[in-house]
């Protein structure tokens, strides 16, 4: 993909964007329709994704722009209803060196619990003894996932006390390949529950795979230079300044655990966008990453970027996290916008999305710590924000430009004065 087509991309029109990204990606008919459709899920998929189905929502869908991560040129697919965003992503990414990313092989937790055994530690010496026999009994499972390279790797178990006694808390490592992995690890787990009891002697109260995907991490790292970021405030702030003061603002994320909620909410404004995009669960992803957060500190919700500055005195940023997206599996198929984003995005594999999902939340909270101590994130939020309360206090499409513009040179931007504003012009028209 060739980033240089999609310079100034936020200036075009809807209709000449749509074209850009038709031909950029060669999109089909059928592609370039789900474009222009205001509802591209059929209500037939959709009632095969949840119950109850009475209609299908939709949200915008935006691509952030700049991206260059492991020295490949993005175009990534943002789906989300707030103002800014994409902008500040797309910014950040601008604005950035490149990103450079690690990802750990797709290895989730599949968790049994075993209960009522007399004795906890020689009984959990016994099972992990018959680990070889159990693994063999898992990988019947998924002959598939075992054919593209997947399958269970390892068992592990450990005691935990609880209020109503101990209990042996096994955990079945597996690696998914391009999958979230939740329907092949709970259905491993139940498969290997009857030997597990005949062992134990136990019961498995549940079995079920964990959010907290240790295993599997994706970092990425970035330079944001100090020339670049005073020319992003046309000189008006020193680079050193910008960097000394984003440094502040991540180390007061470390000491504060509300701070560290906001801060990490920054990063899950890209992540977020993109696990949407792609049809993933975002409830998994979302716990995941939270988990994660206070896991990494013993318990202690910390952030999950990190900012120092090089002997250049330039700003270094470094994000890692577990990433659960999947590149196939789940109901992402029947959701013709998760293919298409798939598409535009063109990766390989799971791992791969996993890097871009990591440059993106690290692009995403650089954008909002900058914005935050520099002309505060309002400024940038402004002038979607007016044209949505326009709209809100029911101005037509012609009104909304001169309603939000006027509200945000009064710097009274609320909708009792969109309301007036509207108000104005429309008398004034009348007058005419
Ligand atoms: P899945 O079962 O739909 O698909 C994965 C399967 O696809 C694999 O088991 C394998 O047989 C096959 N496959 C083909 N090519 C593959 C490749 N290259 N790599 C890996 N697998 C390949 O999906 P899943 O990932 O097992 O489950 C995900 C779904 O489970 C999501 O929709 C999620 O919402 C849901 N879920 C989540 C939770 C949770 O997060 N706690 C719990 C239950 C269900």
């Amino acid at each position: 993909m060739d980033s240089k087509k999609f310079e100034g991309f936020y200036k075009k029109t809807i209709k000449e964007r749509q074209e850009i990204l038709a031909k950029e990606f060669s999109l089909t008919e059928e592609e370039k329709k789900l474009l222009t459709t205001e509802t591209n899920l059929p209500i037939s998929n959709a009632d095969k994704m949840i119950e109850n189905v009475v209609g299908t929502y939709s949200l915008p869908f935006g691509v952030a722009t700049n991206f260059v991560i492991d020295k490949k040129e993005y175009l990534i697919p943002f789906v989300l209803e707030e103002p800014s965003v994409v902008a500040a992503a797309s910014n950040a990414a601008k604005l950035s060196n490149g990103f450079i990313t690690k990802t750990d092989e797709p290895i989730m937790i599949g968790q049994i619990m075993i209960t009522g055994t007399q004795n906890p530690e020689i009984v959990l010496k016994k099972i992990l003894e018959s680990k070889k026999e159990i693994l063999k009994e898992a990988e019947k499972v998924d002959s598939v996932l075992t054919k593209f390279g997947g399958g269970p790797r390892d068992l592990k178990g450990e005691i935990l006390n609880t209020p109503t006694g101990k209990i042996i808390e096994l955990q079945l490592l597996v690696d998914v390949r391009d999958a979230m992995g939740a329907n092949a690890i709970n259905t491993m787990t139940e498969k290997i529950t009857p030997i597990i009891e005949k062992i134990s002697g136990g019961k498995a109260l549940m079995r079920i795979i964990s959010n907290l995907a240790i295993y599997r991490k994706a970092q990425a790292k970035t330079i944001w230079t100090k020339q670049k970021l005073e020319e992003s405030t046309k000189g008006k702030i020193k680079g050193e300044e910008i960097i000394d003061r984003i440094i502040q603002a991540y180390e007061i994320a470390v000491s504060s655990p509300f701070r560290a909620a906001t801060h990490n909410k920054g990063i899950m404004n890209g992540i977020d966008s993109l696990t949407i995009a792609t049809g993933n669960d975002f409830r998994g992803v979302e716990a995941g990453i939270h988990s994660y957060a206070a896991y990494k500190e013993k318990g202690k919700y910390s952030p999950l970027t990190k900012y120092y500055k090089n002997e250049n005195g330039d700003l270094v940023g470094e994000i890692e996290l577990p990433i659960t997206l999947a590149t196939i599996g789940g109901t992402a198929k029947l959701n013709p916008m998760a293919s298409l984003s798939l598409k535009i995005l063109g990766v390989k594999n799971s791992k791969e999305l996993a890097s871009i999902a990591a440059s993106v939340g690290l692009a995403q909270n650089f954008a909002a710590l900058r914005a935050i101590v520099t002309t505060g994130i309002q400024a940038g939020h402004m002038k979607l924000h007016a044209r949505a309360l326009a709209t809100q206090a029911g101005a037509k499409e012609n009104e909304i430009e001169q309603v939000a513009e006027e509200m945000i040179n009064s710097k009274e931007i609320n909708q009792a004065n969109a309301e007036k504003i509207i108000k104005k012009i429309r008398d004034k028209s009348l007058n005419n």
